[in-house]
């Protein structure tokens, strides 16, 4: 494949584990350069040191914070360059039935899935508007456009994803500025690997193509939406689900 991101900054949160460190493998072998975020500085910094290529760095960062999501692009600013690329990955789940739902847990879900990729959007919106380009791509799932029993938390920041994918793709898109959601299904990670075989053996029944999903399968569609090739696409939530919703 061609390196079609060649000089370009990437800055993906939750580069460090699961579907993010394949979307920052995935941007790396695309040739961009990739600032790694997550909560735990060691594991970014070794994630970032495991991709391919040179240029790379990790950072560690609370997107859920304002404050420290502005200082992090100050920071990837000064140390690798101006962000091209934004990918909003960073989430977590406390799934609950309804009635047993904390409010503690409610707006941890909500500050870190969805306030913390509009934390990051605003910290890179001002250079993306002045250089007249830029792509932001965020991390969604299935479970925002169908919601899910025991996850209104989760489903309610991921639904609330696809609303600020669709604004920040009317609003900056006169300034060039592309912003696309792409909406996982099932994919094997930390975050699945708490399902039991008969959960796992249930929800594959109702996967088209029969099987859960891996990283790469989320970071290749990333990688389109982040190059030049989905160059006319804005505003879209792309499923990545083995056909699991349409
Ligand atoms: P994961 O394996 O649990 O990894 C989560 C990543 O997010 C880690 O790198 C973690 O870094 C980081 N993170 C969590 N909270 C953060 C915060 N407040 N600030 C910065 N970084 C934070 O999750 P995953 O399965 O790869 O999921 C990645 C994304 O895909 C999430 O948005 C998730 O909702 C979405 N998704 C996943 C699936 C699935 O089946 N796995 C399906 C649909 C959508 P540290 O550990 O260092 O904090």
């Amino acid at each position: 494949m061609d390196k079609e991101l060649e000089g370009q900054v990437a800055l993906v949160t939750g580069g460090s584990r699961g579907i993010g460190l394949g979307i920052s493998r995935s941007l790396a072998e695309a040739g961009a350069r990739v600032a790694v975020i997550g909560r735990n500085a060691d594991r970014a910094r070794e994630a970032a040191a495991s991709l391919p290529g040179t240029g790379h760095e990790g950072f560690a960062c609370d997107v859920s914070d304002p404050e420290a999501a502005k200082a992090l692009v100050s920071d990837v600013e000064a140390s690798i360059g101006a962000v091209n690329i934004l990918v909003n990955n960073a989430g977590i789940t406390r799934d609950n039935i309804l009635l047993r739902l904390k409010d503690e847990h409610w707006n941890e879900v909500l500050a870190t899935n969805l306030s913390g990729a509009f934390h990051m959007i605003r910290a890179v919106t001002r250079g993306m508007m002045k250089r007249r380009e830029g792509v932001i791509v965020n991390v969604s799932s299935v479970v925002g456009l169908i919601g899910n029993a025991g996850q209104a938390n989760y489903a309610a920041s991921k639904a609330g994803l696809h609303g600020l994918t669709k604004s920040v793709a009317k609003e900056l898109a006169s300034r060039n500025v592309r912003c696309n959601a792409v909406a996982p299904g099932f994919i094997t990670t930390d975050m699945t690997a708490e399902l039991n075989e008969q959960q796992v053996a249930d929800l594959q029944s109702q996967i088209p193509l029969g099987r859960f999903g891996a990283p790469p399968d989320v970071a290749h569609v990333v990688r389109f939406l982040a190059g030049p090739g989905a160059g006319y696409i804005t505003g879209q939530i792309l499923a990545v689900d083995g056909g699991m919703v349409m």
